[in-house]
């Protein structure tokens, strides 16, 4: 686990110093915002669907180191594949980090965001960790029968961590 230790804080570090696809996603068809009142993390999540599959995604917001590079690492690992596998990644994701901490890690699909097995061992940033996760899932779903390509954004809508699964 120490190399996963190691890698997880050199990841966080780098993503929360310069985060990937922090910005408004112009022509953006999903939209919400997240909040982890445990933490103050705030974040929106913007994405950009079309064909059933997610061609942008990015982020806006702030929040701890934790919530950022997670969010900064989402983004970019969502780009380029189809709403269903988006929404089995989410899965994956949110069982790695909410497993026993002993449990192994399955890379597979996960491939870098395994490092956020690392957030196990400090159970107060697991929500950090999954903000990110619960907004796109939420803006997924919200999102899905008000596409605009153009204009303004759709409207947000708003998930909590707390009693969030
Ligand atoms: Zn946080």
């Amino acid at each position: 686990m120490s190399e996963l230790r190691d890698l997880y804080q050199e990841v966080i570090l780098d993503h929360n110093k310069r985060p990937r696809h922090f910005q408004v996603l112009a022509g953006a068809s999903h939209r919400a915002d997240g909040y982890n009142p445990l933490c103050g993390d705030r974040l929106t999540v913007y994405l950009q669907v079309e064909g059933g599959v997610v061609r942008g995604a990015s982020f806006q917001g702030s929040g701890c180191a934790i919530s950022k590079a997670s969010a900064s690492m989402m983004t970019d690992a969502v780009v380029g594949k189809s709403v269903e596998e988006t929404h089995a990644l989410f899965e994956s994701f949110h069982r790695m980090v909410t497993a026993d901490i002993d449990a192994p890690v399955e890379p597979g699909a996960l491939g870098k965001l395994a490092v956020f097995a690392g957030v196990r061992e400090f159970p107060a940033r697991i929500k950090c960790a999954s903000l990110a996760w619960h907004t796109l899932y939420a803006a997924l779903r919200a999102g899905a029968e008000t596409v605009s390509t153009e204009g303004a954004p759709p409207p947000a809508v708003a998930v909590e961590t707390d009693g969030q699964r």
